[in-house]
């Protein structure tokens, strides 16, 4: 899919996993994580609560299309058991593709300039850069000996604090996100959340609701992102599919990270960019409709966990930063 060496993916199909790969991590020695780049802790883990697909196939769901129900080619993952972390993914390959995600999808014009709507796709993607630095600074291999993790200060010091445009893109991307889902607050409302168990079902529903008509965010920030001031001009519908063609790049990138878990939280995220994008542009229409509007069951649980990634990512920086500056740059 890509043209960059180490690209390869390898993908084994589920039944050839050796029966230790399918339980959690713990015990596994370095010897069974073949087909895997990089350190053990890049492994997901596929451990799964067998109760919480009950019923899945039978459910005629407006929201998800064929593609998402069960097939060979599908896996289930339980994003819990495998937090997004540090997992000692770097080196040229890692660098590699961030590289081709900013050069290949973000170039400045002769000027040097990027114009609006492409400074907007640079702020998303550094946004979520940002945040992946973040989670991985939050929860650290401090040391491999013990199996012991923490925060590494330093790491978000160098990584994301001491450049202060990284920072105001994460509140960016948070901001943008936070629009979307807003926008798409009664979609998301009536949306079927139904996984056959009833109590996670119902509790689902429920925080929801809460998240989308919550009134305090209303009244402290009626309006994140004012997506209706990009696309205008002469050049507008031209614009808008040169970005979605390259962000359609970018989704393609990612099936090329080398790193099994940094793969599975990099496609979620930006899958749920993707939906943002799609919820902000795809209708004009301040309050969107259901008919106006129809999501992939997957690109729902992508858009939240993407939202929880974020916000986690910005309380992080808003407790840490002051702290962590002033030590610092003393
Ligand atoms: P990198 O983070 O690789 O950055 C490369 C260059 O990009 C930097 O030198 C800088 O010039 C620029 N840059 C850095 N941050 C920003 C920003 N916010 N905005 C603009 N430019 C920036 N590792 C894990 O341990 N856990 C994970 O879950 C994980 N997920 C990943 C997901 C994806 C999609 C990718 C591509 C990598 C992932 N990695 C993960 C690897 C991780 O992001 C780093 O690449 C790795 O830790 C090496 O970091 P680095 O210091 O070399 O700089």
């Amino acid at each position: 899919m890509c043209v960059l060496r180490d690209c390869s993916v390898c993908e084994c199909p589920e039944s050839e996993f050796p029966e230790p790969f399918k339980k959690p991590f713990h015990g596994l020695s370095a010897d069974d994580l073949t087909c895997q780049e990089g350190k053990p802790q890049a492994t997901v883990d596929r451990t799964l609560d067998n109760k919480v697909f009950r019923g899945w196939i039978e459910v005629d769901n407006p929201w998800t299309y064929d593609d998402e129900t069960d097939n060979a080619e599908m896996t289930y993952v339980n994003l819990q058991l495998n937090p997004e972390r540090y997992t000692g993914y770097a080196g040229p390959s890692a660098r590699r593709i961030w590289e081709a995600i900013y050069a290949e999808n973000c170039p400045k014009d002769p000027s040097g300039e990027f114009c609006q709507e492409k400074r907007v796709l640079y702020k998303l993607i550094s946004g979520l850069h940002s945040s992946i630095s973040i989670h991985i600074a939050s929860d650290y291999l401090l040391d491999e000996a013990n199996n012991l993790w923490g925060e590494n200060l330093g790491l978000l010091y160098d990584r994301v604090l001491r450049h202060p445009e990284r920072v105001r893109n994460l509140y960016f991307t948070f901001l943008f996100v936070l629009r979307a889902v807003t926008k798409a607050a009664d979609y998301l409302e009536q949306a079927e959340y139904n996984t056959g168990n009833m109590e996670e079902d119902l509790k689902t529903q429920s925080l929801v609701r809460q998240l989308v008509y919550n009134p305090q965010l209303q009244i402290a920030c009626p309006l994140p992102f004012d997506e209706a001031k990009l696309w205008q001009g002469e050049s507008g519908p031209e614009l808008k599919q040169q970005i979605q063609q390259q962000f359609r790049n970018i989704s393609a990138l990612m099936d090329c990270v080398g790193c099994e878990k940094c793969r599975l939280w990099g496609k979620l995220q930006v899958l749920g960019l993707g939906t943002a994008l799609k919820i902000l542009f795809s209708v004009d229409n301040d309050n969107l409709t259901n008919q106006q509007l129809q999501l992939h069951r997957n690109e729902v649980i992508a858009l939240a966990n993407l939202l929880n990634r974020l916000s986690e990512s910005v309380k992080f920086v808003h407790e840490k930063g002051p702290y962590v500056e002033r030590i610092m740059e003393k």
